[in-house]
């Protein structure tokens, strides 16, 4: 199974995203109850790996990170906001990836945190250099991660579907 440990976004800041992909008014946008930033990509897990996993991300100790969102670029076909620096949450993400490294494999790559809004095309450019111009420096309003989600993702043609396995408290 395709699994991923990422922070839900609060309602709050969800709608605040929401209104900047009705400003961009194309590409494919984010839906509302997926956005998310991701924490660790573990890809394929065998199911057997799964209580295992669920034991090391319950034994992992954290403060709450305060995360601000700020920043939106483009990534190759990806549309993000940024996070503003914060070393609690990078050390979050240090502790995930050290809890899933000790049941499965997973490669090492920085964590550049971000949101996803939308993917993007080359024929969105006219849009996204507008909508660019506009919002790149929006500033979204900070919150508190209360706790981190392990979620199952199923890739489907309409758009992945994210089922939450397991929620752990942080703070
Ligand atoms: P789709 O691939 O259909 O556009 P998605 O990227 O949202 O959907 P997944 O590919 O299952 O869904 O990815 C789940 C999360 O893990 C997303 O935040 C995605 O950016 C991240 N992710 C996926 N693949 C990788 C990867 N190879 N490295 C790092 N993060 C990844
Ligand atoms: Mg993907």
């Amino acid at each position: 199974m395709r699994l991923f440990v990422a922070l839900a976004v609060p309602e709050a800041v969800a709608g605040q995203i929401v209104a900047l992909q009705e400003m961009l008014g194309t590409g494919r946008l984010v839906p509302e109850e997926n956005l998310h930033l991701t924490l660790a990509f573990l890809g394929d897990v065998a199911g057997a790996d799964l209580a295992d996993l669920d034991l090391a991300l319950a034994d992992l100790r954290s403060p709450a990170p305060m995360v601000e969102l700020a920043g939106i670029d483009l990534w190759d076909e990806a549309l993000v906001i940024g996070v503003r620096a914060n070393p609690v949450l990078e050390a979050l993400a240090r502790k995930v990836a050290v809890a899933v490294r000790g049941v499965v494999e997973m490669p090492r790559r920085r964590f550049r945190p971000h949101v996803t809004l939308a993917r993007v095309r080359p024929g969105d450019a006219v849009r996204v250099g507008r909508f660019l111009s506009a919002r790149a420096d929006a500033v979204l309003t900070p919150f508190a991660a209360e706790g981190f989600t392990l979620y199952r993702s199923h890739l489907r043609a309409e758009g992945p579907l994210y089922e939450p396995l397991a929620e752990y408290p942080l703070g």
